[in-house]
């Protein structure tokens, strides 16, 4: 089944477990990966590496996955990126040879997916918001925000093996899973001892964690700005008021977070998190680039704010012109009566 000789044929999804589960944006990969596969003709796999691989082999299968590959014996306990890149590195040289190579854009994709990109001297397109085959040429197209969000850019890779990109959290869907789906499950060696391993870990530090969603995996998102006055103001409207009625995580800007209303975690942007939520609200926010480039991938963008000229209107679907002071109490009001009709 593995023919050293053959040609890049496959899409490869680079999966990551969190928790004993499969991550969302894993599962995102997979629902993007069947599309991709389909258009080429070819068979979607996806990679664990993990000491608990196997758990998660018959989610990833129910998710799309026509092959997962299981590699529980790599030399680093944790994710480490010298030798995850050599694994991957042989498994697209030697053994799996992928045509397409999908990651999430995640700590761990963001370090993994340039790593090998360089060492194959392979195409990679980051941050990806669509991805699609040429039905000409079937190279793979990937569609990302540039110039701080501004701008969408479109790239063709180029032939040669394989073509990579990193897919942002939640611009994807996840495929409903089917419990009776078949597929193979197939542990491989790592192929790299204890060498290959360049860093270790000295420490981990939890981040402080709110109640409710995360960023990066909420549906809805409430960000604050420099608009709020200070942080009891910001904790009474946002953290405790409109994100806590709404089930929300709480985002915020580089202009809050300067000032000391959010801790840095919080920041959305070219310099923070990226998030995709379904529906971002934005308070106090006066919309800047570099602010939008976090958020321009949500679905639906509402703003607040008491300046009609704000640029952040520009990117909304909805907008309010008024002071929160004003317009968050009545709309936490109704929310709340919402919530118990
Ligand atoms: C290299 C670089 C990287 C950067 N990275 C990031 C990043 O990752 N994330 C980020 O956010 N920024 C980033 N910035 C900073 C960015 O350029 C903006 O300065 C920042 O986003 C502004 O934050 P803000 O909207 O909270 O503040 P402001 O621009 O000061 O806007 C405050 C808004 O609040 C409104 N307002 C005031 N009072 C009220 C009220 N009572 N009710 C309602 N609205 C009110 C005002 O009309 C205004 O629109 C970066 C900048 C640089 C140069």
């Amino acid at each position: 089944m593995m023919d050293n000789k053959a040609d890049p044929k496959g899409i490869l999804a680079v999966g990551e477990i969190t928790a004993g589960t499969l991550s969302p944006i894993s599962l995102e990969l997979l629902g993007m990966g069947q599309k991709l596969a389909q258009a080429r003709g070819e068979e979607l796999s996806v990679v664990l590496i993990d000491r608990q691989a196997e758990n998660c082999a018959q989610e990833a299968i129910a998710h799309g996955a026509d092959r997962v590959y299981l590699i529980t014996d790599a030399p680093a306990d944790q994710y480490e990126g010298a030798s995850c890149t050599a694994i991957l590195e042989n498994l697209c040289t030697q053994t799996i040879k992928p045509a397409v190579v999908l990651f999430g854009q995640t700590v761990t994709g963001r370090d993994l997916a340039p790593r090998l990109a360089f060492r194959l001297k392979a195409g990679l397109v980051t941050d990806c918001l669509h991805l699609d085959i040429d039905p000409d040429s079937r190279n793979l197209i990937a569609t990302k925000p540039v110039s701080g969000g501004n701008v969408l850019a479109t790239y063709s890779l180029q032939e040669g093996v394989p073509q990579m990109a990193s897919l942002r959290h939640r611009a994807f869907d996840a495929p409903e899973p089917d419990a009776h789906r078949q597929g193979e499950v197939l542990p491989l060696p790592a192929g790299v001892d204890a060498s290959a391993v360049q860093a270790k870990l000295m420490e981990k530090v939890l981040e402080e964690t709110s109640e409710g969603p995360t960023l990066e995996t909420a549906e809805i998102v409430v960000s604050g700005g420099r608009g709020l006055d200070d942080l009891e103001e910001f904790d009474k409207y946002i953290t405790k008021g409109l994100a806590e009625v709404l089930g929300a995580a709480v985002g915020a800007t580089r202009g809050a977070v300067d000032g000391g209303l959010q801790p840095e975690q919080h920041q959305i942007g070219l310099t923070g998190k990226i998030v995709g939520p379904k529906l971002y609200i934005a308070v106090g926010v006066s919309g800047a680039i570099q602010h939008m480039a976090g958020c321009s991938g949500a679905k639906n963008i509402v703003a607040i704010n008491i300046d009609e000229n704000a640029q952040i209107f520009r990117f909304a679907k909805f907008g309010i012109v008024g002071s929160y002071k004003e317009v968050l109490p009545t709309l936490i009001e109704k929310l709340k009566e919402l919530e118990l009709s």
